[in-house]
């Protein structure tokens, strides 16, 4: 390389550094410094979060919920067939399934639902003929019900399955005589405008304050036989199944979400 050509070279390279220094300075005036943090930066006060009053323990309806039952009538329930009077007997503040499943006469989209229930002291029968009920979210999506105190059955089956789609993590089932509190945190699903699926429902379920179902999302009717197939619908009932055995239910209330 002659001297001419590194004389270039190096000329050259001022020459680039130089614009660059220079670019980054213009660079540097045009960007404005952050500001320094402070702790209110991240505070957020607004929206204000709304008061409410939590029941006298971790069972009892607080200020916000809609009491579907406490324990005097079923004035909030219907027959599911015909939308007559539900025909299940109250007692001492619980009640027995009786003839057909009763629906809720209020009808739901997302909630909170706590609804404590009892297999019939009689133990009877075996595997889905013992103590089965249910819970129809939304009239189509059932958290069975069933005594699941030593009687084996398929575990999609199972208290605390979304009947034959998921089992519950965990049997937490209380014996036949003794209570068992089921709440359930439920997202409905939305439809697109052509009523397909924009996103399935999703449900938590805690029995007896176990988490039994962890979000898992909901595949469509829970059916008896063959495969869940989504129909578009919109807000829709809480129902309670009639499978022929006596199941007690009490207190049960609801929070729109
Ligand atoms: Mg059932």
């Amino acid at each position: 390389m002659t001297t001419k050509h590194t004389c270039f070279i190096r000329t050259a390279l001022t020459t680039a550094i130089l614009g660059l220094f220079a670019f980054t300075q213009v660079q540097a005036q045009e960007v404005p410094k952050p500001p320094k943090m402070v702790p209110e930066m991240t505070e957020f006060w607004e929206p204000e979060v709304r008061v409410i009053t939590p029941g006298t323990n971790n069972t009892a309806a607080p200020s916000d919920a809609i009491v579907l039952f406490d324990g005097k009538n079923l004035s909030e329930w219907k027959a599911k067939d015909g939308g007559g009077a539900a025909q299940w007997q109250v007692n001492n503040g619980e009640f027995t399934v009786g003839k057909g499943d009763i629906s809720t006469k209020r009808e739901f989209q997302d909630f909170q639902l706590h609804i404590e229930w009892s297999a019939p002291d009689l133990v009877q029968s075996s595997s889905q003929g013992r103590g089965n009920s249910g819970i129809f979210l939304q009239d189509r999506y059932e958290v069975q019900v069933l005594d699941s105190y030593n009687n084996r059955t398929y575990s999609n089956g199972q208290a605390g399955s979304i009947y034959k789609q998921h089992r519950p993590l965990v049997n937490a089932m209380r014996k036949p005589n003794e209570w068992n509190v089921y709440d359930i945190i439920y997202t409905a699903p939305r439809f697109k405008e052509d009523g397909s699926v924009f996103s399935p429902a999703r449900v938590t379920v805690l029995h007896n304050g176990v988490l039994v179902q962890n979000n898992v999302d909901i595949k469509g009717p829970t059916e008896y036989i063959g495969l869940p197939e989504y129909k578009a619908h919109g807000k829709a009932p809480i129902s309670l199944q009639d499978h022929g055995n006596p199941v007690a239910y009490r207190n049960i209330w609801i929070r729109e979400l």
